[in-house]
């Protein structure tokens, strides 16, 4: 079995106080060996605060929210995968949801966020998910093949290097979670999608993110092909997430 991986998604939200009230008592809760690998996802601007929070602790690893699909260059107010990793960043998000509806994010522009991660040695948490529409349409599994088959296509035998995140849309910061049966069945779909590309495919971190929480994580994480959480609002809050890392170890 892999070991789970418990990431937190802070989106637009911190402050350089909130951002030491949050982490401190994090790294207390969490302590030098916690039974699962852990991740924060902090916004692009307060990296640099976060590593130096986390410097020293090889408990809780430093995320970021994007990764720009570019190498270097005229990409004003993109952030390069080579920059990310200059303040040791282990893990980027590539393709959340809310950036695919707000920025207009297409699968090739994700598959090209992940492969300049992966060049630069950091570790492309994918995520892919219907909206409600789709789902009602039964289009769940089509999207979700379809997300992720550009990120395999582009990425070759690279592909099991990367996680990926279950989200459904329409349970991101909803209070509506998928329940287990119904995330279970998708992230079966995706392990025999990259089954199909790569004989690593157990290895490959199936995350589920969509109002995961402290009472409901346990059940979740409890289902075979689901190896880990992304978590936004519950991630905000010390207890709550240290929580859901307790449910995953
Ligand atoms: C997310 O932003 O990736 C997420 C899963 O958010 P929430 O946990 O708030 O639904």
């Amino acid at each position: 079995m892999t070991r789970k991986l418990i990431a937190g998604n802070w989106k637009m939200n911190g402050s350089l106080a909130a951002n030491v009230a949050l982490v401190q008592p994090l790294l207390a809760g969490v302590g030098s060996t916690p039974g699962c690998d852990v991740a924060v996802c902090a916004p692009a601007p307060y990296l640099a605060q976060v590593q130096s929070l986390l410097a020293g602790a090889q408990a809780i690893a430093l995320g970021a929210q994007d990764v720009s699909q570019h190498e270097s260059g005229a990409f004003t107010g993109d952030v390069s995968a080579a920059m990310l990793k200059d303040f040791g960043v282990r893990y980027a998000i590539a393709g959340h949801s809310e950036r695919r509806l707000h920025q207009g994010e297409t699968d090739m522009q994700v598959a090209a966020k992940a492969k300049r991660a992966l060049a630069a040695g950091i570790t492309p948490i994918v995520c892919v998910g219907e909206t409600l529409r789709e789902r009602e349409e039964g289009m769940t599994e089509f999207i979700v093949k379809r997300q992720l088959s550009a990120v395999i296509h582009l990425n070759g035998h690279c592909i099991s290097e990367i996680v990926v995140a279950y989200e459904p849309v329409w349970a991101i910061g909803t209070g509506q979670t998928a329940t287990p049966e119904q995330a279970q069945a998708v992230h079966a779909v995706l392990r025999a999608q990259l089954k199909a590309a790569t004989g690593h495919a157990q290895r490959v971190r199936i995350l589920y993110g969509g109002s995961m929480n402290a009472a409901n994580a346990a059940q979740l994480l409890a289902q075979p092909d689901i190896d880990g959480g992304l978590i936004g609002g519950a991630s905000l809050k010390a207890p709550d997430f240290l929580q859901i890392i307790a449910a995953a170890a």
